[in-house]
């Protein structure tokens, strides 16, 4: 039987995405294969993730840096706010190159089968960004997938009364798409040519 230790860290792989029973075992035989070429530099990037890399107070961007490099970066158009789901499509954006604004992270999308109301996610945070510093545009860019469309119409709802352009990535985002999924060009054009939604 495998020790103790085996089996606790088999336990919490299994736990992560895109990872079973077996896929947890298969990686932890490799890791003990490779102990100081893999899983020692493995264990202290882990360790030096969990100490430093933190939620950026303003965005929900994942950076050392809070704020982070994106919301303390002068050269950056505070003006304009881009709405995504989680941090996964703010770098999918970010990969772009193209989008020169900041982010708001909402950290999931509203799903009344799943319990997520607005009080789950930073909605509140956002309206309040949105009215109180100099901002002109919000980009709603939810997935155009039904939990995506249903948080980004509650949202425009919210902005209605407030100063905002509300705009939407354009034409190029096939239904049912997530942006972390999606190649940079369409990701680009899409953000390039959004739409104003009122
Ligand atoms: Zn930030």
């Amino acid at each position: 039987m495998n020790s103790k230790e085996i089996k606790d860290i088999e336990a919490i792989f299994a736990r992560l995405p895109g990872l079973g029973p077996r896929s947890a075992r298969r990686v932890i035989l490799h890791l003990l294969k490779k102990k100081e070429t893999l899983m020692r530099p493995l264990s202290n990037a882990i360790k030096d993730t969990l100490d430093l890399v933190k939620n950026c107070d303003y965005c929900g961007n994942f950076d050392t840096l809070n704020p982070c490099n994106i919301c303390s970066n002068p050269d950056r158009d505070k003006s304009v706010i881009c709405v995504v789901e989680n941090v996964a499509d703010l770098w999918a954006l970010e990969r772009t190159g193209t989008f020169l604004g900041t982010y708001h992270v909402l950290g999931g999308l509203l799903d009344a089968l799943d319990g997520i109301g607005p009080e789950e996610l930073y909605i509140n945070r956002l309206i309040t960004r949105a009215n109180s510093e100099n901002v002109n545009e919000i980009i709603l860019a939810t997935s155009t997938t039904v939990p995506g469309q249903t948080t980004a119409h509650y949202i425009a709802e919210c902005l209605k009364d407030s100063k905002v352009i509300v705009t939407g990535l354009a034409h190029g985002m096939p239904m049912g798409g997530e942006l972390d999924y999606m190649d940079e060009g369409t990701i680009g054009h899409a953000i390039r040519a959004r739409k104003s939604i009122f």
